[in-house]
C-alpha cells in the first residue's frame, strides 16, 4: 500500500526533538498563550518575512478574523477562487459577507486575474487569491487590479507554506495572509492550528484582540466583543521544531514531484504542473489532469496506490453554494478540470521505489 502521505515516517525522524517539546511544555504548564506560542510566532513571521504573526485556532478562522479586522461584513462581496478548499469562501459567507467566485487559470489552477474585474461590484471589498496546490497565484497583476479598485488582498496560503514569488515568499503581498497548520500542510501540527501574517500593526492588534475575547494584554479589559480562536502551546511547541526542517522537506517536495515529471512527461494522456519562471511552487499536492480518469483510478487501485480528487465540484457547484444558480457555462475552465484532476502521493518521505511502482502503473494508462 502507498498512502497518500505518512505523517507517522515523518514523525519518526524527529521523534526525540518532538517528545522534548511536548513534555517541556507540559511542564511549564502554560497550555494556552505559553512561552512556546510567541517563540512560533516571532520563528514564522521571521520565516515568511512578515512583520506580525498570530498564532489562532486554524486556518479558517484566520481568514475569518482578517475579514472581521478588516471591517468587511453584511453587505459586503469577496472574490474568491472557484477551484479551492471550501474554508475560503465559508469565511466569508461566516462573517456576513458574501463570496463571489472567479474563474481558475487551466495552466496553475489559481484564479484568473482576467476573470476578477467582471466579477468588481460596488459591494467588492477584497479579493483573496489562494496559492492552490503550493503554486504561487498571479499576484502582480492580481495586485494591480486591487490597486486600481482600492480592493484589500489577503493571501490564502494555506497550502503554501514556503512558496515564492520572484524570489518573496507568499504571505507578504497582500494586507495579510491565512496560514493553516492541519496536520497534513507542508507545515503541519498534530491537531488544529492556524496563523495570520501581515506587516500592518494595528491589523495585527486588532486581529489579536478578537481572536482573545476582545482583549490585547490586560487581563479582562474586553475592549469589544471578540471570540475565542488561539494556538494552543503545544501546537506551537511541535511547529517550532517542524519549522526547522520546512525548507528541506519542501525540497523533498520539489524532486519528487521532478521525478514525476520526468517520468511521465512524454505520455500526453497526462497534463503535469507546469514550472513557471519566478515561482518557487512547495507542491502541496501534485495534481495530474487525465481525460481517462476513470482507468487511471482502476490502476491505481489495483496496487494500493492511493490517491485524490481536489477537488471534485468546484465551489459554485456543491450544494452549500446552490443558493446561487450558477450553472456549468458561467465557469466552464473550472467545471472541466474538475472531471479530469487526480492527485497522486507527494510528501517528503516517500521513496524512489514507490515513486517508480506509481509511474509504472500510471504509464499502463
Ligand atoms: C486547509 C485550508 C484552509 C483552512 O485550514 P483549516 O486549518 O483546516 O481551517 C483554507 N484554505 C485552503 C486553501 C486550505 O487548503
Amino acid at each position: 500500500m502507498i498512502p497518500f502521505v505518512d505523517l507517522y515516517l515523518q514523525y519518526s525522524g524527529i521523534k526525540s526533538e518532538i517528545d522534548n517539546a511536548i513534555k517541556e511544555c507540559i511542564a511549564e504548564g502554560n497550555f494556552i498563550k505559553g512561552k512556546a506560542v510567541s517563540d512560533f510566532e516571532s520563528a514564522f513571521a521571521g520565516y515568511i518575512g512578515a512583520q506580525y504573526c498570530l498564532g489562532c485556532g486554524n486556518g479558517t478562522d484566520a481568514l475569518e478574523i482578517i475579514l472581521k479586522s478588516l471591517n468587511i461584513g453584511q453587505g459586503d462581496e469577496v472574490i474568491v477562487p472557484a477551484l479551492t478548499w471550501i474554508a475560503t469562501a465559508e469565511a466569508v459567507n461566516n462573517v456576513g459577507a458574501e463570496p463571489v467566485f472567479a474563474e481558475i487559470k487551466a495552466k496553475n489552477y489559481t484564479i484568473d486575474y482576467n476573470s476578477i474585474e467582471a466579477k468588481i461590484t460596488k459591494k467588492t471589498k477584497a479579493i483573496i487569491p489562494v496559492h492552490l496546490f503550493g503554486c504561487p497565484a498571479d499576484m502582480n497583476e492580481i495586485l494591480e487590479i486591487a490597486g486600481k479598485y482600492r480592493l484589500f488582498v489577503i493571501e490564502d496560503c494555506a497550502q503554501a507554506h514556503g512558496a515564492e514569488y520572484f524570489g518573496r515568499k507568499v504571505g507578504t503581498f497582500g494586507i495579510a495572509s491565512a496560514f493553516s497548520f492541519f496536520p497534513s500542510k507542508n507545515l503541519g501540527a498534530f491537531g488544529d492550528g492556524g496563523a495570520i501574517l501581515t506587516n500592518n500593526k494595528e491589523l495585527a492588534n486588532l486581529s489579536r484582540k478578537i481572536s482573545n475575547h476582545g482583549q490585547l494584554h490586560e487581563k479582562h479589559s474586553h475592549c469589544m466583543v471578540g471570540r475565542n480562536s488561539r494556538l494552543d502551546s503545544i501546537q506551537a511547541a511541535i511547529l517550532n521544531v517542524k519549522l526547522k526542517y520546512l525548507d528541506e522537506w519542501n525540497l523533498k517536495r520539489l524532486k519528487v514531484a521532478s521525478f514525476y515529471i520526468s517520468r511521465l512527461k512524454d505520455n500526453n494522456k497526462f497534463t503535469l504542473p507546469l514550472t513557471e519562471k519566478d515561482k518557487k511552487h512547495v507542491y502541496h499536492l501534485f495534481v495530474v489532469r487525465c481525460r481517462d480518469r476513470e482507468k487511471l483510478i482502476r490502476l491505481l487501485d489495483e496496487k494500493n496506490i492511493s490517491w485524490g480528487i481536489h477537488y471534485p465540484k468546484a465551489l459554485p457547484f456543491l450544494n452549500a453554494y446552490k443558493y446561487k444558480n450558477h450553472k456549468a457555462e458561467d465557469f466552464t475552465i473550472v467545471s472541466s478540470i474538475t472531471d479530469e484532476i487526480i492527485s497522486i502521493p507527494i510528501y517528503p518521505e516517500i521513496k524512489t521505489e514507490q515513486l517508480n511502482l506509481i509511474c509504472d502503473q500510471m504509464l499502463k494508462l
